[in-house]
């Protein structure tokens, strides 16, 4: 006899949250989870455009770690998952000092306050190098970002590198360049996220995406599971609802069921749309 499987890990991008009056917009990301019934939550940390330093105050703290009293979040938060997703400006191939230095740093202090708060893993995007610099010497700026953190116990969460939509020089936007990307980061343990609205914009087949990705890397740790406003192909990142762009739906299913790993939608919409698109996608993968 064969065990069911496990209910799968449904979650949902909240943003932006932190407010700057050191409080977060609608009770925080547990509580706006809660209220979709989501088992899982991806938020930034901070501004996604910012250098800073993630600094939660003890009330922000508190209420992602569903420690906050009274707080709507209360008994559930030690059930739903956090995913926290660096900043967008973070680019650590970079072949440009003055952005790959700081990416770096901004890097390990977001994994610090990630795992402060008890998340189960940091999205980071592949980044991509300048017009016409070998895409290897990004690759290779990947592992230096690894061995480096390596060397202090390395990163305090589960780090997970993102496929991204478009760009030439990019690390993590084709197969093969995810290959080689691997090739430098598989053995620090990278772990991998399969964006379905990108790898359609990068004109990848979503029928075999996962088999494809677990073929070079040996694995996909978490799904973006988001409909593309744009055609196949299109290097454009507009996410669309699951039931409204141009990727089949039942496609997106049979990719979240592929993975059999935790799903997060970035769809747009609001909260009664993401909990009719979790309810939607908990009935097609039962
Ligand atoms: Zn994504």
């Amino acid at each position: 006899m064969t065990s069911p499987p496990a209910r799968a890990l449904i979650g949902v991008h909240v943003g932006p949250g932190l407010t700057q009056d050191g409080g977060m917009d609608g009770g925080g990301p547990l509580a706006r989870a809660a209220e979709m019934d989501a088992d899982g939550v991806q938020f930034f940390l901070g501004d996604p455009q910012g250098w800073k330093a993630p600094g939660l105050t003890p009330d922000q703290q508190a209420l992602l770690t569903g420690d906050a009293a009274g707080d709507a979040g209360g008994d559930a938060a030690g059930d739903i998952a956090l995913f926290v997703h660096a900043p967008y400006v973070l680019n650590v191939a970079s072949t440009n000092n003055r952005i790959r230095i700081p990416s770096r740093k901004l890097l390990g202090q977001h994994a610090k306050t990630s795992a402060e708060i008890g998340a189960r893993g940091m999205v980071v995007h592949g980044g991509h190098v300048l017009g016409d610099d070998d895409p290897a010497a990004g690759a290779d700026n990947w592992r230096k970002t690894f061995s480096r953190q390596a060397e202090t116990g390395g990163f305090a969460v589960p780090l997970l590198i993102e496929n991204t939509a478009g760009g030439g020089n990019a690390m993590a936007r084709d197969l093969d360049a995810i290959a080689r990307l691997w090739e430098a980061v598989g053995e620090f343990g990278a772990g991998f996220v399969l964006d379905t609205c990108h790898a359609w914009a990068a004109g990848w087949d979503l029928a075999t995406a996962v088999d494809d990705v677990r073929a070079i890397t040996g694995r996909v740790d978490l799904v973006h599971l988001n409909n593309s406003r744009d055609p196949h192909g299109s290097s454009r990142d507009r996410h669309a609802p699951l039931s409204e762009g141009q990727i089949p739906t039942g496609l997106l299913v049979e990719v979240a069921r592929a993975a059999g790993c935790p799903v997060v939608l970035e769809t747009p919409g609001d909260a009664p749309a993401h909990a009719e698109e979790i309810a939607l996608l908990r009935t097609a993968l039962a």
